[in-house]
C-alpha cells in the first residue's frame, strides 16, 4: 500500500530555511541560540530552553503557538527566529505483514538552493515492541557488496536534527505523542502490556536502531547528539538499553560510542576469516578482524546484561558453512554476544542468493550449542523493500561543479 502525499512537492521556502533549526539542538546548545539570538539572559535562558525542550520532544510540538506556558510576543519572537522543521513525507509504504515504511525529504539545512535530499525509514511492529529504523546518512562511502545502500554513493551525511526528525516524524504518524490518535490504516502497531506499567509501555516505538542507510560511524558526532537527545529522560525519553548501533566496523569510534553515547552495540560481521570479510565488507581491509575484535572487546559497559550483537547475513556458498560457523564461535569466545543471522535480502542486480533455510538452522545449531543465543531474523517488509539492505534512495550526488554553481548563486 503506497500513500504519497501532496506536500513533498512544495517549493523550497529560501526564507524560512534561513531561521536556525532547534531540532536536534542540545540543550546547551538551545541556550546558547536563546542567548545569541534573542538576547536572552541566562536565567531566562535556560527556562525558555527547558520549555521548549518540553515543548518539542515531549510534545512534538512544531508550532510555537501552541506552546501555551509561553507568552504570546515571545512565541512570535521565537517563530521569527527559529525553526522546528521535520521532513516532508514523499511517500508511505505498508507491508502485508505490517511493516511501514517512509521516504522522507529534506532540504539542505545551509543551503536551499540545493536539491533536496531523500532517505528511508522502517518501523517494525512486532507483538510486544516496535522498532524504527533509522538511517545516518544519504547512500553511504562503504560498499558492503551484499547491501543495495552500499550501490547509493554518499550525497551527504544527516544533521543531529534530520537524525531526530525520523523518531520525531514517525512518532507523529504513529500517534505516539500525548494525545495521539495511532493509524487505522492497516499497519500494525504493538499491544499495550498492560495498565501500571510506565508511560513507555505504550509506545508504538519502543526501540531504535541506527540500522537504515549508512555507516553511523562515519558521521559520529550528529548520531552521537541526536541519540543523547533521544535517551534524555526529559525528552523523547528512550532508555539507551532499546536503542542499538550497528557498524560495519569503524574501530576508532567503537569505544567513543560506548563512553559518549552509552547506546548497545551491533556489528555487522558477515564474515570470520580476513579474505572474504575483505570482499563482503570492504571495510576489514582498513581494520581487520583482529583490530575489530580488540575493539568490541574493550567496548565500555558491556557485559552479559548489554551483550554485544553480532550480525550475520547468510549467503549461500559464501559464508555459510559449519566450518564458518565452529570459526564464529572460536572468534566470540569470551564476549557477552548474541548472534543475529540475517537471511539475505535480494535486491535488483545482486549476485547474491540466500541461503538454504536446512543450511541456516544448521549453521544455528553449531552457534547455538556453544552457548550462544543465535535467532534467524525474520524478515520483515521484503514486499516494499523495507528489509535489511534494502533500504536505497534516488538522490544521487551532484557534480562538484553544479554544487558550485547552486552554493555561489
Ligand atoms: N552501516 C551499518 C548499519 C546499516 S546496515 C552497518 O553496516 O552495520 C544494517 C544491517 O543490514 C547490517 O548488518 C548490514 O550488513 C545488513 N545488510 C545489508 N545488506 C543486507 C542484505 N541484502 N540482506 C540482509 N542484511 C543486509
Ligand atoms: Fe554501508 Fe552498512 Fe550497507 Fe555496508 S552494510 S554499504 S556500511 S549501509
Amino acid at each position: 500500500m503506497a500513500l504519497n502525499l501532496d506536500h513533498a512537492s512544495q517549493p523550497a521556502r529560501p526564507q524560512a530555511q534561513r531561521r536556525t533549526s532547534l531540532v536536534g539542538l542540545s540543550k546547551h546548545e538551545l541556550r546558547t541560540a536563546l542567548a545569541s539570538e534573542l538576547g536572552l539572559d541566562e536565567r531566562e535562558a535556560k527556562m525558555r530552553g527547558s520549555q521548549l525542550w518540553n515543548w518539542i520532544y515531549h510534545h512534538g510540538v512544531t508550532d510555537f503557538d501552541r506552546m501555551s506556558n509561553i507568552q504570546k510576543g515571545v512565541r512570535q519572537k521565537l517563530a521569527d527566529t527559529f525553526l522546528l522543521d521535520r521532513p516532508e513525507i514523499v511517500s508511505e509504504q505498508i507491508s502485508v505483514d505490517g511493516t511501514r515504511k517512509w521516504l522522507f525529504r529534506y532540504r539542505d539545512p545551509k543551503n536551499p538552493l540545493l536539491p533536496p535530499v531523500e532517505i528511508e525509514t522502517v518501523y517494525i511492529p512486532e507483538s510486544d515492541r516496535g522498532t524504527l529504523c533509522v538511517s545516518s546518512q544519504v547512500g553511504c562511502t562503504l560498499t558492503c557488496s551484499f547491501c543495495h545502500t552500499g550501490t547509493q554513493t554518499l550525497v551527504r551525511n544527516l544533521t543531529a536534527g534530520e537524525i531526530l526528525g525520523q523518531v520525531l516524524m514517525a512518532r507523529e504518524r504513529l500517534g505516539d505523542f500525548p494525545g495521539g490518535v495511532r493509524p487505522d490504516d492497516g499497519g500494525l502497531v504493538p499491544a499495550p502490556r498492560g495498565s501500571g506499567g510506565s508511560e513507555g509501555d505504550n509506545r508504538a516505538i519502543t526501540n531504535v536502531v541506527m540500522m537504515g542507510m549508512g555507516e553511523p560511524l562515519y558521521n559520529y558526532d550528529n548520531v552521537k547528539n541526536a541519540l543523547l537527545i533521544a535517551s534524555a529522560e526529559d525528552g523523547i525519553s528512550l532508555s539507551k538499553r532499546r536503542i542499538t548501533l550497528s557498524t560495519s566496523g569503524v574501530v576508532p569510534y567503537i569505544e567513543p560510542t560506548g563512553r559518549e553515547i552509552g547506546v548497545m552495540l551491533a556489528i555487522s560481521l558477515h564474515a570470520v576469516r580476513d579474505d572474504l570479510r575483505d570482499m563482503l565488507v570492504p571495510i576489514n581491509k582498513k581494520y581487520p578482524l583482529k583490530d575489530l575484535m580488540a575493539a568490541i572487546r574493550a567496548y565500555p559497559g558491556l557485559s552479559n546484561a548489554r551483550r554485544v550483537t553480532f550480525e550475520y547475513v547468510m549467503l549461500r556458498d559464501i559464508n555459510d558453512s559449519d566450518a564458518d560457523a565452529r570459526e564464529l564461535v572460536r572468534l566470540l569466545s569470551g564476549i557477552p554476544a548474541k548472534i543475529n543471522l540475517i537471511p539475505f535480502n535480494p535486491w535488483p542486480g545482486t549476485n547474491y542468493d540466500c541461503s538454504s533455510s536446512a543450511r541456516i538452522e544448521k549453521f544455528a545449531d553449531i552457534v547455538n550449542r556453544a552457548g550462544y543465543a543465535s535467532p534467524v531474523r525474520t524478515p520483515r517488509g521484503r514486499d516494499i523493500f523495507a528489509a535489511c539492505g534494502q533500504l536505497k534512495s534516488e538522490t544521487e550526488r551532484l557534480k562538484k561543479k553544479d554544487r558550485e554553481a547552486l552554493t555561489s548563486a
